[in-house]
C-alpha cells in the first residue's frame, strides 16, 4: 500500500468544495435524475481491484459517480420522506472531529480521553432538554429507535422475568435472566408466556420482539375501538389478569405513530393508568417516542397543548425510545436510551470476564462504561455532534426549531383539507378543520378523492423532484405522507413549493384525463 505521496488534503479540499456547493443550494432537486442513477450504477466497481487506485482516483469517482446520485433526504429542507431529519451545522462540525479522531468512547478512561465524559454530559443535557429528572433516569446513545427498542425490551424482559425468579425461588436467589438465558429462567420461573401489549406500534417494535427472543406474535394491538390510538384499558387488564399466574407482559405506548404523528395517550392520566396496571401485574412499561418525545418541547407554547399532551406523563414509564437522528437532525446513526432502573442495563448488557476492560476510576465517579449498558463493544463517538448541537441551539433553538416544522405542517393539512381534491387521514380524526390545529404534530397523512389520481399521487409529486413525499396505505387504500423533520424549515416559502407542485400534479392530471 503506498500512503507516501497522496496528496489527501487536496482531496479533502475537493470533498469541501463539493459539500459548500450542496449546502449554499437553498433549493435542490430532492432525487438525483433517473438516467444518471443507471449510468453511475454503471461505473461502481464490481470486484476489489489489484492494484488500489489510490485516494486522488477514488475522490474522482466520488465526486462523478456517487455524490452527483445520492438523494437530498438530509441535505433539502423539501424532502419529507419518512422522518430523516438532517444536520444542524454545530452538529456537521462536530461530526468532523468524530471522523479525524476515530475514537471510541465504549470504556471510560477518565484519565487517557475526556470522549465518554463527553456523552455523559451529551446524555444529561438531553434529559435537560425534554425535562426529565436527572437524578432518577439514566442513559446509553444506540444506532437508532430499532436499536432503542430492543435495549428497551431487553431490560423490560430481563426486569419482568427476575421479578418472578424471585417471587417462585425466594428473595435470595441468585439467578438473573442474563445469567440463565431465556429457556431456563421462564422454567424456573414458571412462565410460559411472555405479551407486548401496545397500540399502533411501529415496525420496529416487532423486529425487536424477534431479536429479544420473544416473537413477533407475541405483540398484541389492544386499541380501544372507534377513533384515536389509545389503549382499551378493560381489554388490557383483561388478558393481564388471565394471564397473571403464567404469564408476564411489556406494555408499550406508542408516542408518536408512524403514519399519522398522532399518539396512543394524552396527558398524565393516560400514563398513571397504564402505569397502575402494571404495577398490579408486575408488568414493564415501555415508550417509543422515536420522534413524538420532542412534543414535550411545546408544552409552553401557545396552540400546541394537545400535541404537547401526547408526550406528557411518559416520565412515568420504565424506558423510553428516542432518536437523535430524526428531529435533533444530528447525523446518522444515532439514538437513546432512558432507563430508570439504573442496574438493570448492567445485569443484561455486562460484558464480563474481560479484565482489560475494566477500568479504575475515582469513587465519586459515576460514568459506566457504555460498553457494559449498551449493545455495541466498540463504536463511533456519536454523542459529540448531541453534544455540539445542544450547546449551540439550546433550549429555545430547539423549540423555535420544532415549532416551525409544525406551523408549517399544519399549514399543509389546511391547505389540504380546504382543496377540494384531497381528504386528510384519519378521516374520523380530521372531521373538522379545528382538529388541524389541535393535533398535527409534524406529519400530514392524506389521499387524493379520486382513486385513479391517488394511485399515482406519490409518484407524480416525486417526479417533481421539488419535494418528495413518501407512500403509505391507510384503511386499505394508498396514502402519501409527509413527513418534516428537517432543521432548515421555513412555513412560508416552503409552503408556497408545495402547493406549487401538488397544483401542477392536478393540471397535468385533469388535462391527461
Ligand atoms: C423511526 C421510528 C423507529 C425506528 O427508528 P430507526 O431510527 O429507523 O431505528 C421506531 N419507532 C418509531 C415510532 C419511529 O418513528
Amino acid at each position: 500500500m503506498n500512503m507516501d505521496n497522496v496528496n489527501d488534503n487536496a482531496c479533502l479540499e475537493r470533498i469541501y468544495a463539493l459539500s459548500a456547493d450542496a449546502l449554499s443550494k437553498r433549493q435542490m432537486p430532492v432525487l438525483p435524475d433517473v438516467s444518471a442513477l443507471a449510468f453511475c450504477r454503471a461505473c461502481l466497481f464490481e470486484s476489489i481491484p489489484d492494484h488500489g487506485i489510490g485516494v486522488e482516483e477514488t475522490t474522482n469517482h466520488l465526486c462523478l459517480d456517487v455524490a452527483p446520485v445520492l438523494n437530498a433526504s438530509g441535505l433539502s429542507p423539501n424532502y419529507y420522506g419518512f422522518v430523516t431529519g438532517g444536520i444542524t451545522p454545530a452538529a456537521r462540525v462536530a461530526e468532523s472531529l468524530v471522523s479525524l479522531y476515530d475514537q471510541t468512547p465504549q470504556v471510560h478512561l477518565p484519565n487517557e480521553t475526556i470522549a465518554s465524559n463527553v456523552e455523559d454530559r451529551a446524555l444529561s443535557l438531553l434529559l435537560d432538554l425534554l425535562n426529565f429528572d436527572r437524578r432518577k433516569w439514566s442513559g446509553v446513545f444506540t444506532t437508532g429507535a430499532t436499536a432503542s427498542n430492543v435495549v428497551g425490551l431487553a431490560c423490560g424482559r430481563e426486569f419482568i422475568i427476575n421479578q418472578r425468579l424471585k417471587a417462585c425461588m425466594g428473595p435470595e436467589s441468585q439467578g438473573s435472566l442474563g445469567s440463565l438465558g431465556l429457556l431456563k429462567a421462564c422454567r424456573m420461573a414458571q412462565i410460559d408466556e411472555i405479551n407486548i401489549y401496545t397500540t399502533m406500534a411501529h415496525s420496529s417494535l416487532y423486529k425487536a420482539s424477534s431479536i429479544v427472543g420473544l416473537g413477533r406474535s407475541c405483540v398484541h394491538d389492544v386499541r380501544r375501538s372507534g377513533s384515536g390510538f389509545g389503549f382499551d384499558l378493560e381489554d388490557l387488564e383483561r388478558r393481564m389478569e388471565s394471564g397473571q399466574h403464567n404469564s408476564v407482559s411489556i406494555v408499550v405506548v406508542s408516542c408518536g405513530e408512524v403514519n399519522t404523528g398522532l399518539f396512543a395517550t394524552y396527558g398524565r392520566r393516560d400514563l398513571l393508568n397504564l402505569r397502575s396496571l402494571c404495577d398490579k401485574y408486575g408488568a414493564w412499561l415501555h415508550v417509543d417516542g422515536a420522534f413524538g418525545i420532542f412534543a414535550k418541547l411545546l408544552d409552553s407554547v401557545a396552540g400546541f397543548e394537545r400535541v404537547a399532551q401526547g408526550a406528557e406523563g411518559v416520565d412515568l414509564a420504565d424506558s423510553i425510545t428516542g432518536d437523535a437522528h430524526k428531529l435533533l437532525n444530528v447525523p446518522y446513526d444515532c439514538g437513546f436510551f432512558f432507563c430508570r432502573h439504573p442496574d438493570l442495563a448492567q445485569q443484561v448488557f455486562q460484558n464480563p470476564n474481560a479484565a482489560y476492560l475494566d477500568t479504575k476510576t475515582a469513587p465519586t465517579d459515576t460514568i459506566r462504561s457504555p460498553l457494559n449498558i449498551g449493545i455495541e463493544n466498540s463504536r463511533r463517538f456519536r454523542g459529540l455532534p448531541v453534544y455540539a448541537t445542544l450547546v449551540a441551539y439550546g433550549r429555545d433553538g430547539y423549540r423555535d426549531m420544532l415549532h416551525r416544522q409544525s406551523r408549517f405542517a399544519r399549514a399543509v393539512a389546511a391547505y389540504l383539507y380546504e382543496h377540494d381534491a384531497f381528504e386528510l387521514l384519519p378521516k374520523n380524526v380530521f372531521k373538522y378543520r379545528e382538529r388541524i390545529d389541535q393535533n398535527i404534530f409534524i406529519i400530514v397523512l392524506f389521499k387524493a378523492k379520486d382513486d385513479g389520481l391517488n394511485e399515482q399521487l406519490v409518484q407524480r409529486i416525486n417526479a417533481s423532484s421539488k419535494i418528495y413525499v413518501s407512500g403509505t396505505v391507510w384503511d386499505g387504500s394508498p396514502a402519501s405522507r409527509i413527513a418534516v423533520a428537517n432543521w432548515q424549515v421555513e412555513p412560508h416559502r416552503d409552503l408556497e413549493i408545495v402547493k406549487g407542485v401538488v397544483e401542477e400534479v392536478i393540471k397535468t392530471w385533469a388535462k391527461g384525463k
